[in-house]
């Protein structure tokens, strides 16, 4: 009789499902069944029968999932994301539940966002927009600055930060940067500067912190009067390091030239929703929405190719080391 391990992979969406079979035909032994719903004290029962288990939700997991897991013979829960902020690491642990994550599934998927973005900001793309949905096709007033002529500024030269930098080297910019950690590798693309100097020079600051007590509203009212009326701020990282309130009274006092903004604080209540018709549930987003000079994305900066076929492996590849008996290096508890 073949023994098959049996792998349960939650809230999966059908655009995973290509690279969810790949995993699959590469490992025979292995059951991989997917399911759209998400683990809760409400679902946990379902999860009875399997072996391992692969997540990646919006909900925090309720204190009483973990014994029940545990009970349910289960010895990992593996997030399909680089954030883990769902799981209760201590409650896991105390549950013999090794809990492991994706930490890096493709820097470069975000790092191109912040591209596009900052190539959508400095040639007025979504202003010459903004004027073609009205039939104005006029380009007074809306000269352009080649990419090669402004100068960059990383906060946060980390993993995506650091291949921002080294996207925007290679097209000619001036990159300058701020870091708590100084990467001798960046040194070749960037410059490191204190904080307040690379929001005093540069025409774009593109956000790439972590968050963090030190980074939680990193972006307030001082820092955003210390940027050019000309510079354009990207947030690719997490909305609490903006204040949006202070973002939005920038962009309305015109101490800002744009912002292109991946995430946003309050984001699980309308992001990755069709919200056609209905009332938006955020203020702050409403106005964000009527400024022409304002890009919203919808949190897809990990939205690649790329990006979910990695997600996809190396979660399953790390509920399967901890199913071995191996230890992962993905392991965060
Ligand atoms: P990382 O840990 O490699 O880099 C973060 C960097 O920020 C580190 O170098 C750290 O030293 C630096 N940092 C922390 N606090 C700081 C401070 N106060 N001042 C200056 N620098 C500070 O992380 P990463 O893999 O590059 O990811 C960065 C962030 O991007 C993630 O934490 C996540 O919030 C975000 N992210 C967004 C998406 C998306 O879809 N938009 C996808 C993945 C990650």
């Amino acid at each position: 009789m073949i023994i098959m391990t049996k792998i349960l992979m939650l809230s999966v969406r059908p655009d995973e499902q290509a690279a969810i079979k790949a995993w699959q035909d590469r490992h025979p032994g292995v059951e991989v069944t997917t399911a759209a719903w998400e683990l809760r004290a409400s679902t946990v029962d379902q999860t009875a029968g399997f072996d391992g288990l692969v997540i990646q939700q919006r909900y925090n997991i309720e204190a009483e999932v973990y014994p029940k897991l545990k009970a349910l013979g289960f010895k990992q829960i593996s997030a399909r994301t680089a954030g883990f902020d769902v799981l209760d690491l201590n409650l896991a642990k105390q549950n013999n539940l090794v809990v492991t994550n994706v930490p890096a599934y493709s820097p470069r998927s975000v790092a191109e966002l912040a591209l596009a973005h900052t190539l959508r900001l400095t040639r007025n793309l979504e202003l010459f927009d903004d004027r073609a949905s009205r039939q104005d096709f006029r380009w007074a007033g809306l000269q352009a600055k080649e990419i090669h002529s402004l100068t960059i500024g990383i906060i946060g030269a980390g993993r995506i930060g650091g291949t921002a930098a080294r996207l925007f080297h290679a097209l000619g910019a001036k990159v300058i940067a701020n870091d708590l950690v100084e990467n001798p590798e960046l040194k070749d693309v960037l410059t490191y500067l204190p904080f307040e100097e690379v929001l005093k020079q540069a025409d774009v600051v593109s956000l790439h912190v972590d968050l963090n007590e030190t980074t939680h509203n990193l972006i307030d009212e001082h820092a955003l009067s210390l940027m050019k009326p000309t510079a354009f701020l990207v947030n690719e990282c997490r909305g609490p390091v903006v204040d949006t309130d202070a973002l939005i009274n920038a962009l309305e006092n015109k101490q800002l030239a744009g912002a292109a903004l991946d995430t946003l604080t309050g984001e699980e209540n309308f992001f990755n929703f069709n919200l056609e018709g209905q009332a938006l549930p955020s203020q702050q987003l409403v106005k964000l929405r009527a400024m022409p000079n304002v890009v919203i994305t919808p949190h897809v900066g990990f939205y690649t190719n790329i990006a979910v076929q990695n997600m996809v492996d190396i979660s399953l590849d790390s509920a399967l080391a901890v199913l071995e008996g191996q230890k992962p290096t993905t392991q965060v508890n």
